[in-house]
Order: C-alpha cells, then sequence, then structure tokens
C-alpha cells in the first residue's frame, strides 16, 4: 500500500495552501483532487479581502479588479456606500489554478481524477480509499496526517464510519446558489468595475435572498443564493429578474453577447462543530468557515490550510497533538467572529427592515465598518469601543422595526 507523511483531499484554496506551505516545509505531501483541472468547475464570485495575495504570497496577476466600493444593497433596494481595502476579484480558475501550480513548485504532488471515498483509522495511520477516475479502479493509500478540504458537499456520514464529524447543523446551512458570467460588448459603466455590489431581499416567493455583482475583465459576476432549495425554474426566474435590475443601472446601452449560467452550493451556516480527530484534520468550507452575511470564505479556507501545515510541522510525531494546536489555531483565529455572523444573519432575516439600518450605520461611519470586518484579535481598544457603540445604537434601532 502507497504511504504518504501528509495527505491532503481537494485543491481548492484550503487544500492547495496546506499542501504548498507544509511542502515548502519539507512534508511528503500528496493532495487528491476529484476535477481533472483544478478550478475549473468551481462555482464562486471568487471576492477576495485587501491584502489577499500578499497574505498568501499569490502573484498579482490572480487579481481582475480592484475594487474599493462595497455596495450594499438594502431590502427596499436602497444603495449604501462602504469604502474600504481595496477588496480584489478573481475568478476560481485562476485563482485554484496558480495556488495549485505552487504548491507542485513547493514539492507537493497533486494527484487530478482521484475521487475520495472512505477512510478509517488504523493503529497510527489513517487509510484512504479513493476512486482513480481515469482508469475507473480503487486505490489506497496510508497518511500520518490527513487534511480534508473538500468544499460544501463534504458528507462525513458517507466517508467513514467514525462519527466525529458528524454535524446535525450542517444540512441547515446549504444554500442553493446560481450564477451567471455576463459577457457584454462594450464595458459596463466604470464604477462596476470598482465596486463589490452585494444585496439583500425578500423574492416573489417569500424567500431571503442574498444576491451580487462582482466585476472581472471580461466580464461580470451576477448570482444569487437561498437557504435551502428551490427548483431549477424558480431559480433562473429570479436570477433573470436580478439581473435585468443590474444592466438598467450599469449596462443599459451594451448588448449582452454571451451568459454562462453555473451553480453550485454555498455554506452559510454554523462551523463545523469538531475540526480534527485522530490524525484528519477538517479545513475551508468543508469545516464550515463561510462569513453568512456575505459568503466569504477563501480567505478563511486558505488560512485553514496553513494552520493545518504548520500543526503538522510543530507535532511531526504525533498527529493526534497537531490535531489538537490545528482545532485551537482555528476557534481562537475564525470560531467566535463566524458564529457571530450567523446570529447577526438570522437577526438580520428575521425583519428585512433590519438590513437597512445596519447599513446606514455601516455607511454612516468607516472606523465602524473597518473594524467590523477586522479579526478580533486585530481590534485595537478604540475599535472595541467604535464598534460596541454602533452595535449598541443598531441594536436599540433594530428592536423596534
Ligand atoms: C456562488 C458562490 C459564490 C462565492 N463567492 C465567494 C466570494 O466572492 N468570496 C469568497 O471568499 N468566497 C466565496 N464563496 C465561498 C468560497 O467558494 C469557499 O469558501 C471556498 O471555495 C472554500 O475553499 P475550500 O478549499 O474549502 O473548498 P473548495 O474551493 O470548494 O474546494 C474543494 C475542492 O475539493 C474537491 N473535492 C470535492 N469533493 C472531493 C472528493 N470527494 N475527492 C477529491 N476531491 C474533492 C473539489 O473538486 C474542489 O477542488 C462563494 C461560494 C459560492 C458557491
Amino acid at each position: 500500500m502507497e504511504e504518504v507523511e501528509f495527505l491532503v483531499v481537494g485543491a481548492g484554496p484550503a487544500g492547495s495552501t496546506a499542501a504548498r506551505e507544509a511542502a515548502s516545509a519539507g512534508i511528503e505531501t500528496l493532495v487528491l483532487e476529484k476535477d481533472r483541472v483544478v478550478g475549473a468547475k468551481r462555482v464562486c464570485a471568487a471576492g477576495l479581502r485587501p491584502g489577499f495575495c500578499e497574505t498568501f504570497d499569490l502573484p498579482r496577476d490572480v487579481v481582475h479588479c480592484d475594487t474599493p466600493r462595497l455596495a450594499l444593497f438594502d431590502a427596499q433596494g436602497r444603495e449604501h456606500e462602504v469604502l474600504f481595502g481595496p477588496g480584489h476579484t478573481s475568478t476560481r480558475e485562476e485563482l485554484d489554478g496558480t495556488m495549485a501550480r505552487l504548491a507542485q513548485a513547493a514539492g507537493a504532488e497533486i494527484r487530478t481524477q482521484s475521487l475520495l471515498k472512505h477512510f478509517h483509522r488504523e493503529r497510527d495511520r489513517v487509510v484512504v480509499e479513493y476512486a482513480d477516475i481515469t482508469n475507473g479502479t480503487r486505490r489506497t493509500v496510508r497518511a500520518r496526517s490527513v487534511f480534508v478540504a473538500t468544499g460544501a458537499t463534504a458528507r462525513f456520514d458517507r466517508l467513514s464510519e467514525e462519527r466525529a464529524f458528524d454535524d446535525p447543523r450542517w444540512d441547515a446551512g446549504l444554500m442553493t446558489t446560481l450564477q451567471y458570467r455576463v459577457y457584454l460588448d462594450r464595458p459596463a459603466a466604470a464604477i462596476a468595475y470598482q465596486t463589490l455590489e452585494l444585496h439583500y431581499y425578500v423574492s416573489r416567493g417569500a424567500r431571503q435572498i442574498v444576491a451580487w455583482m462582482f466585476p472581472k475583465r471580461d466580464h461580470l459576476a451576477i448570482g444569487l443564493g437561498l437557504l435551502g432549495k428551490l427548483p431549477g425554474a424558480e431559480l433562473r426566474k429570479e436570477l433573470d429578474a436580478f439581473t435585468e435590475r443590474v444592466g438598467r443601472r450599469l449596462y443599459p446601452a451594451a448588448a449582452v453577447t454571451h451568459v454562462k449560467e453555473e451553480g453550485h452550493l454555498l455554506f452559510g451556516g454554523w462551523p463545523r462543530a469538531e475540526v480534527a480527530e485522530s490524525g484528519v484534520m477538517v479545513g475551508g468550507t468543508a469545516a464550515g468557515l463561510v462569513d453568512a452575511t456575505n459568503g466569504e470564505g477563501i480567505f478563511e479556507a486558505a488560512m485553514s490550510g496553513r494552520f493545518a501545515a504548520h500543526a503538522i510541522l510543530e507535532h511531526r510525531d504525533s498527529p493526534q497533538a497537531s490535531g489538537n494546536r490545528y482545532r485551537e489555531r482555528l476557534n481562537a483565529r475564525f470560531r467566535r467572529r463566524l458564529e457571530h455572523r450567523v446570529r447577526l444573519m438570522r437577526f438580520l432575516e428575521e425583519r428585512p427592515k433590519r438590513y437597512a439600518l445596519l447599513f446606514e450605520e455601516l455607511a454612516s461611519s468607516t472606523r465602524f465598518s473597518n473594524a467590523l470586518y477586522r479579526e478580533d484579535r486585530e481590534r485595537t481598544p478604540f475599535d472595541r469601543l467604535v464598534l460596541y457603540a454602533h452595535a449598541l445604537r443598531f441594536g436599540l434601532r433594530a428592536s423596534f422595526v
């Protein structure tokens, strides 16, 4: 049976970062990826937070547009401008492709068309079975540590008899999404290429919708998502109506030359209760590391990959100890904020008029919006003061709508 020190499953931002950072520290690393071309099938708006390329040492040419404006549209369709960053946009074929290439350059092996089927513990190793899709065979690898980063479709009840990663709240956090890549015969209004738009409204069928317009070099990514399921035809109708509204504002004179439709699950619920057990660590979206208010999860995914690689390096002889270290760092960095975002989102959804109150608050103070988007550990005492003052004002106003 094949043996490897570190096995990564999934070559998204979480898996490729883990592989790159482990391999560059001299750890023998193998990545299993089900797709033939890394990133080619990822459906995503691919908005990146300020400083993403620098944090993960990525070339700037993955960035399509720098976006210093965040435009938040409330349930009545009113726009609230928040200046930040700037943020950036990319596409996942470019971003994931680049991250995977860098992992390979650092020494990791990436085996595509390899679909994880099962894993179990055997003494001090994890035995992983996967399907080699190219020739339809089953293969087995034994690893000292495994990092599972298979995204929103991760179903641990089907992958292992070990129940550590089962989470009764997981399914309730799954969102259905649909996105159009809209190609135009001429550029849209200049402001479109400087802006990440997020829209929060209630659909005709009384469902809470989060929709977006993120600009790219050669197209606009226009999409929407909602918790739970909606039949494809209804989802398309909803997206057609939204796209028309965006078109009227941003490209009234342009003709649409081509539309590419794509859909996938997005996670918008509670972070997974357990993320490390007996040599297996779970990262990225598979660990529920997505901000429920805006769908951001690329940064969290890549950071979880970094934490996994570093935890292995710190405790190379003890997968149990590296798992404990990984859990500790992940929880300290993300759990509080992400849980708070789920609570905030549910509070807003209860009375959609509350979106306007929050967005007014964010647009009125750059200090407040910056403090809100910062990680807890990066906040200064003054940030906290500003945050609590605005949160109190918002909370009081929101209680009366
Ligand atoms: C419509 C949409 C828009 C989004 N917009 C944004 C955004 O603008 N900004 C942002 O930060 N986040 C966004 N997200 C969230 C973001 O896509 C995820 O947080 C991010 O992709 C998580 O990275 P990951 O590495 O954990 O998983 P993924 O990127 O999902 O990668 C998982 C990898 O595992 C592979 N895989 C899956 N199952 C198996 C298996 N059984 N065996 C082998 N390989 C497997 C997949 O092929 C894939 O390559 C969006 C998501 C959606 C759906």
